[in-house]
């Protein structure tokens, strides 16, 4: 007998597969979430073939009917967000408060990109020709690939799927296979909001099959992809060789640096919620605290004494504010790393242990490592959970110096009371962002977001930036 099991979106039909993943939650693993399909090349490909034929008429369609659709995804998301954030926090294990944030942030992408709809302009210019005058206008590139990570199984669907459809493309959706709930319930509300059968699609399943699929087919106008540096730069030679548009948001090894004229309780406070919460499985996620010598040792023991009162624990439990590590193979990978700081003469300042809760699951304490340096593994590499190193340095040069030093460049910050110090380093850091006296993680929904170098490749996301990547540009002469 079939299970019963939650299916793809393809062409406005709910569609089901033989093969079936189990989502379990990282919490409880006695807990299933649900079972999901697990989709095949054929599904992948009807849906691609969907989004083709729904482009026709999408890519024309009046921007209030793309207005009122996103509009009512954001109305729902913000309405049922409780219920989403618990599930949220029960596939992923997000800690209830930072999974009610995202799923609040997922809505209001969905509002932002409604607004969009009825703010697209372009330009007319005079010509440098007599009797001739010149429009610049944008049109939407065709189908989309959206590719995302497990790790916001909402807000980043969102702020992909919001811009492709209000700039009038037609989408197929592949969500991480460790999040196909959130992924499920977002395509189970856009489409009661009334997207026409293709204009959106969701095929789950697994990256090489169903991603693959969508990378290699030529009626794929674009990837945007979310993701590991590795799988990223593997879409994109594909992508590229094919002459498709890519976007790549990966990595990052997001350097804090604290000087000496810190405020000391900014700084643990921002260190702590940088590097930590959401278990630390956030790309801007806080992973090296670089600090002056003068306030090194007041700063690590600041730091550790706010990591010792940090309640680890069930996602859905209201005092925990770290939940597990997403699952078994991204555990082991981050002990893994724990074992090679060790092993590379890093002092373990803080935690290294896994813990053990009411519920089987993922718990592993909060790590700090000092005496850190950048020829480190532990310094160098993304671990994507909660660890951090301390690197010492004498003064503010060295500290940007070795900030800069990372093949990464997603985002940085800088803890400080010098206006001298905030301003060279907003200028200096080699990332996409900058944050003062704020943790390196936590952005908001309206304006870009993305990094240079590893991090990233092609336009930035979000905001009105987003236009770039979901749109191509076309000019017109008119000779009267
Ligand atoms: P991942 O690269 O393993 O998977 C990302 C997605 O790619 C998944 O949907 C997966 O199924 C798919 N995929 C895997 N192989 C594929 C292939 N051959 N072809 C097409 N698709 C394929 O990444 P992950 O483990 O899910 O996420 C963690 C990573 O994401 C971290 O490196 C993190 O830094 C990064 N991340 C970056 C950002 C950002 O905006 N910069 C945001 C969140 C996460």
């Amino acid at each position: 007998m079939m299970q019963c099991q939650y299916k793809h979106l393809i062409n406005g039909q709910w569609e089901s597969s033989e093969t079936l993943g189990a989502n379990i939650n990282p919490s409880d693993l006695d807990d299933l979430v649900g079972n999901y399909a697990q989709g095949d090349q054929q599904q992948t490909i009807n849906a691609i073939e969907a989004a083709k034929t729904a482009f026709q008429s999408w890519s024309c369609s009046p921007i209030q009917q793309r207005f009122d659709m996103l509009d009512a995804v954001g109305s729902e998301i913000l309405a049922r967000k409780d219920e989403l954030a618990k599930l949220l926090a029960r596939e992923e294990g997000k800690a209830l408060s930072d999974a009610l944030g995202e799923v609040i942030r997922a809505g209001q992408i969905f509002k932002f990109f409604a607004g969009e709809c009825v703010r697209q302009t372009g330009d007319k210019l005079a010509s440098t020709r007599q009797g001739m005058e010149v429009e610049v206008t944008r049109e939407p590139v065709g189908v989309v690939g959206l590719i995302t990570p497990w790790n916001f199984p909402i807000a980043i669907p969102a702020w992909k799927i919001a811009p492709a459809l209000a700039y009038g493309n037609t989408v197929v959706f592949k969500p991480a296979e460790l999040v196909p709930a959130s992924a499920w319930a977002l395509a189970d509300i856009i489409h009661r909001a009334g997207a026409p059968a293709g204009v959106f699609n969701l095929v789950l399943g697994k990256g090489s099959i169903v991603g693959e699929t969508l990378v290699n087919h030529l009626d794929v106008a674009a990837i945007s992809f979310t993701g590991s540096e590795g799988t990223g730069r593997n879409i994109a030679s594909k992508v590229v060789a094919r002459m498709g548009k890519v976007q790549l948001e990966m990595g990052g090894k997001n350097p804090l640096v604290v000087l000496d004229d810190a405020d000391l309780e900014v700084a643990a406070e921002v260190a702590v919620n940088g590097a930590f919460y959401a278990t630390g499985q956030r790309c801007t996620a806080s992973s090296r605290f670089i600090v002056t010598k003068g306030i090194h040792d007041r700063f690590v023991a600041a730091v550790v004494n706010k990591m010792g009162k940090l309640e680890v624990g069930h996602a859905l439990d209201t005092n925990t504010k770290i939940g597990p590590v997403v699952d078994k193979k991204q555990l082991d990978n981050v002990c893994q790393y724990i074992r090679v700081g060790k092993d590379e003469g890093a002092k373990l300042a803080f935690g290294g242990e896994i813990l053990q809760r009411k519920t089987k699951g993922f718990f592993l304490q909060p790590t700090l490592f000092t005496q850190a340096n950048s020829s480190m593994r532990i310094a160098k590499e993304e671990i994507f959970g909660p660890v951090a190193c301390v690197i010492k340095v004498a003064d503010y040069e060295e500290a940007l110096a070795v900030a800069n030093d990372t093949v990464f460049g997603l985002s940085s910050g800088i803890v400080t009371t010098s206006l001298k110090y905030a301003n060279h380093f907003k200028r200096h850091a080699h990332s996409g962002m900058v944050m003062v006296n704020a943790p390196t993680a936590g952005v908001d929904y309206h304006v870009p977001f993305g990094g240079r170098n590893g991090s990233s490749y092609g336009s930035r996301e979000q905001g009105r930036y987003a236009a770039e990547f979901y749109t191509t540009v076309k000019t017109v002469y008119i000779a009267s």
